[in-house]
């Protein structure tokens, strides 16, 4: 059944396409790619083209493609125990596990971890966990949650609002009117202003304290970031940026929530971004490395100053009214407790610091001069080429120009190698898995610089 040959025609017919141009599709102008197989850093699509995933699927397996260990332990639990649920006080032995793991590498001050399936889902925990400590706390005013502009937080009713980029807005009549929007650390695209990098900082800063002066902190609950600013245009912040947004959040008693869905289990070469930029987060998001998106399975991590009024609240209230049937599900817990076994053996978070490192290095050196190419940033396993039409007066490509699709298109077809053209603006992806060698980098880095080349 699975091996049909009538594959192309059922998926014209039946499947509904996440984050795709649904009439192009059904007019034929977006190819069809069924992928079959995969190893390491490498996939293969059922014609045997085989391509080198330069974005670990959607930045998310970060341990790479293929690993037995991951494999049977899912099989292992699925014979044992496909599922039980984690209502009322049950667990399981897998999810009682990773719940340890998790907590033995998140920041100290941190305390439980709640799973759920996606990172969208975490994300609306989280803001649902906001309210009900606030209405805890009696200050039943105190809900409005502040994003950046380009943050990506997922694409449900909330946090399709938190999410700053056009696209998962429009017609959807969203953002909902609890979510505001401020000045993302974009420095390089905010240039115009003519100021340094500090400046822009203290800009950033004075644009937050603005909103929570305009609006009354008193209204004001919490402030959700990327460490990292990710589907956005993979923005590494300016020096000097998440302590002096974490001292204002601090003096108007404001959550702040990491969404470490990219960043967490070791893509910066630490285990979590918020340890790397020095952030003190009251919750933190995790998904994608998690379980390596082996099993869909996510997480909110929960401080010690927030679990006590949850605590209380429950005291008060009954049982916290927040649940999914697949909250801690077994299967996605055992294949979360191997992924992080395997991190650990393999040394795979220094190895995403290192290679990381020098995949930054040498995209830099290869594409800098390029009279189109305005930017190469990035910070360990993520790294992003941003092309301008114009370099001295750095003006930016016509969105219909397409030069981000245009690009990656190019490295897929010339090299078979996947990039991601970020979804707004012309920027070229990368986020390989924590496996990639240094020779999987200058294979990499070659192939980028012909592509861009070819089209530019
Ligand atoms: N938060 C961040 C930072 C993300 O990058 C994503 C997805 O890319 C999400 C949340 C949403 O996760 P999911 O797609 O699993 O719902």
């Amino acid at each position: 059944m699975l091996h049909n040959d009538n594959l192309e025609q059922w998926d014209r017919e039946n499947f509904f396409h996440a984050s795709t141009h649904l009439a192009e599709f059904a007019r034929g102008n977006i190819p069809q790619r069924v992928i079959k197989t995969a190893s390491g850093v490498h996939i293969e699509d059922r014609d045997g083209n085989r391509m080198l995933d330069a974005f670990a699927g959607l930045y998310c397996v970060n341990v790479g493609y293929g690993r037995p260990e991951i494999a049977e332990a899912i099989a292992d639990q699925a014979k044992e125990l496909a599922y039980y649920h984690s209502y009322v006080g049950h667990g399981t032995e897998a999810s009682i596990t990773l719940a340890k793991m998790v907590m033995d590498r998140a920041p100290d001050h941190m305390s439980k971890v709640y799973f759920g399936q996606s990172g969208s889902d975490a994300n609306e925990t989280n803001i649902k966990l906001i309210w009900y400590y606030n209405n805890i706390l009696g200050r039943p005013k105190k809900k409005k949650i502040i994003s950046r502009w380009r943050g990506y937080h997922g694409s449900g009713l909330m946090t399709g609002s938190l999410t700053g980029l056009d696209l998962f807005h429009k017609k959807f009549d969203l953002p909902l009117a609890q979510v505001i929007h401020t000045e993302a650390p974009f420095y390089f695209q905010r240039k115009d202003l003519g100021q340094s990098e500090s400046e822009f900082v203290a800009h950033c800063v004075a644009e937050l304290e603005a909103m929570i002066h305009a609006e009354g902190a008193d209204t004001i609950a919490a402030f959700i970031g990327e460490p990292v600013l990710g589907t956005g245009g993979i923005v590494p912040p300016p020096a000097g940026y998440w302590p002096a947004i974490q001292e204002v959040l601090d003096r108007h008693d404001i959550l702040l929530v990491a969404d470490e869905v990219v960043t967490g289990f070791g893509r910066l070469g630490t285990m979590f971004g918020s340890d790397h930029y020095g952030m003190r987060p009251d919750l933190i998001t995790i998904a994608k490395g998690l379980t390596s998106a082996y099993a869909p399975l996510s997480g909110s991590i929960v401080s010690d100053k927030m679990w006590a009024v949850l605590e209380k609240g429950t005291d008060e209230n009954g049982p916290i009214g927040h649940g999914w049937t697949y909250s801690a599900h077994p299967i996605g817990a055992a294949a979360g407790v191997a992924n992080l076994e395997l991190i650990d053996k393999l040394g795979l978070v220094e190895n995403a610091g290192t290679v990381g490192t020098y995949l930054n290095t040498q995209m830099r050196a290869a594409l800098t001069d390029h009279p189109h190419v305005g930017d190469v940033r990035g910070e360990g396993m993520l790294c992003a080429v941003e092309f301008v039409a114009d370099k001295d007066s750095r003006s930016f490509y016509d969105a219909a120009d397409k030069i981000g699709p245009q690009i990656a298109g190019k490295l897929l077809e010339q090299s078979n190698v996947i990039a991601r053209a970020m979804p707004q603006g012309d920027i070229l992806g990368f986020a390989p898995p924590f496996c990639l060698t240094k020779d999987e980098a200058d294979q990499v880095v070659t192939a980028t610089h012909q592509a861009v080349a070819s089209v530019l």
